[in-house]
């Protein structure tokens, strides 16, 4: 063997064209699934993103946002670079790049610089604080940076910094989502509650939730019914905004005005509970008015559970116009139940999307198969549970917490399964020979 020198070159090791295949049919068996399924101190491909990840998509979700990542540069990288390819879109953020001397000495200097870089360069009207690891194994202290950074004048006193420790080793997007969400909505409605006040709107919270056509869809079914909202972090227009010619950096968001009066609502809604669950529970004690937290509406029974709580909430009867298309969407479900029924899903992906998937695949007469999570809890583990004993369709389905996507793979070579849901990284299984499955639906492409 030669390289591009015409050097000879030694190989490391002789593999023969026989132990590459007879591995790669190994690795399809049970034997070897066996195998994988005892390992403890390794994740192969887990279907969900790190921490800071769910924090950048909380801040954008806000008028004149500008999300901030106290960390590294490489990071920063990242979650942008997910958004754009996700959304198609520019998902603008600063860093305030953290080097080698900012692990030893700390990440102030950095953090107190960029801040007022990015005040004056990109004219924001707020920046969330998220951190990546290194400053989280360091131990920075953001309170302190963020006192200090004001009392220095990096930005205006009344500048509003909320901030979020974010360590990506300990959770997943879903609870950065959530610590970013609950700093915004603590420093924006910080002094704003008024006795005796009611603004007469709903908060929606959509929780996790990077499909821009769903925040639409919430918002005409609100028009429908007629109830004044205030969407917190909507991204609707963050990442899907019309090409006209004219770039702008904050292309849309929840009013700052809006989200402080927020606290003044008469009722607060949240449809992500597992993205949501620190939210919620501040909102609960701080917020006036009602407070429910409920699944997202996947399929005809969720989707039936939020339109009652809305027409309850505000007193208003479901329109008629939902109604009728409420029918249209059991006709078409019962058009495509023949092609439906009987198949068996492979499903995975954050709390909130398995608990819809499910729920609407029994819905289908589909049996949901596979079901996993890469971070989740005993608490989900029983709800799913009780979801598949409701229905018949739900009697083979097995539930992996906190498994990936390699033990999914595993999975499906030894139990095939007709089709996949969940996000884009299942699509390397999903191909493969032996795997049935013909389909990986995105539902967030997680790094
Ligand atoms: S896991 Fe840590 S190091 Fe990796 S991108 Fe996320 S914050 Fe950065």
């Amino acid at each position: 063997m030669a390289n591009n020198l015409g050097l000879a070159v030694k190989p490391v090791t002789e593999i023969s064209v026989e132990e590459v295949e007879r591995v790669a049919a190994w690795i399809n068996t049970e034997e070897y699934k066996e195998k994988n399924f005892a390992r403890t101190s390794l994740v192969i491909n887990p279907a969900h993103a790190c921490q800071p990840l769910g924090a950048e998509l909380a801040a954008h979700g806000f008028e004149g946002s500008l999300p901030f990542v106290h960390g590294s540069q490489g990071c920063a990288s990242y979650y942008r670079s997910t958004m754009n390819r996700h959304f198609r879109e520019p998902a603008p953020a600063v860093s305030d790049s953290m080097t080698e001397d900012g692990a030893v000495f700390g990440g102030q200097n950095n953090l107190h610089e960029a801040l007022e870089n990015a005040y004056a360069i990109y004219k924001p009207k707020m920046m969330p604080i998220f951190t990546s690891c290194m400053p989280e194994i360091i131990g920075d202290d953001l309170t302190a940076f963020i006192k200090n950074a004001k009392n220095k004048g990096c930005v205006p006193h009344d500048f509003p910094l909320p901030y979020a420790n974010t360590p990506s080793f300990n959770g997943s997007h879903i609870h950065g989502y959530d610590s970013m969400l609950l700093s915004i909505l603590q420093t924006l409605t910080e002094g704003k509650a008024v006795e005796g006040r009611c603004t007469g709107k709903l908060n929606l919270i959509a929780g996790f939730d990077a499909n821009t056509g769903n925040y639409r869809e919430y918002k005409r079914i609100l028009k429908e019914f007629g109830i004044p909202y205030t969407f917190l972090a909507d991204i609707s227009e963050t990442f899907d905004s019309p090409l006209d010619g004219h770039y702008r950096i904050y292309p849309g968001g929840t009013k700052l005005d809006d989200a402080a009066d927020s606290i003044n609502g008469k009722a607060t809604l949240t449809l992500g509970p597992y993205a949501t669950a620190k939210t919620f529970t501040w909102i609960k004690d701080n917020y006036a008015g009602k407070h429910v937290s409920m699944s997202t509406p996947f399929g005809v029974a969720k989707t039936d559970n939020f339109l009652m709580k809305l027409s309850e909430l505000f007193g208003k009867p479901v329109p008629e116009s939902l109604k009728a298309e409420r029918g249209r969407a059991v006709d078409l479900m019962t058009d495509a139940h023949q092609y439906i029924h009987g198949k068996k899903f492979a499903v995975y992906g954050d709390p909130d999307y398995l608990l819809g998937y499910v729920s609407f695949l029994l819905e289908m007469g589909a049996v949901p198969y596979h079901i996993l999570c890469s971070k989740g809890t005993k608490k989900l583990e029983k709800e799913l549970q009780a979801l598949l004993d409701t229905s018949m369709y739900g009697k083979e389905g097995k539930i992996y917490i906190n498994k990936d996507l390699w033990h999914l793979r595993s999975l499906i070579m030894t139990d095939p399964v007709d089709a996949m849901i969940g996000e884009t990284h299942g699509k390397f299984a999903a191909r493969t020979p032996r795997s049935r499955s013909s389909a990986s639906v995105s539902r967030f492409s997680t790094g």
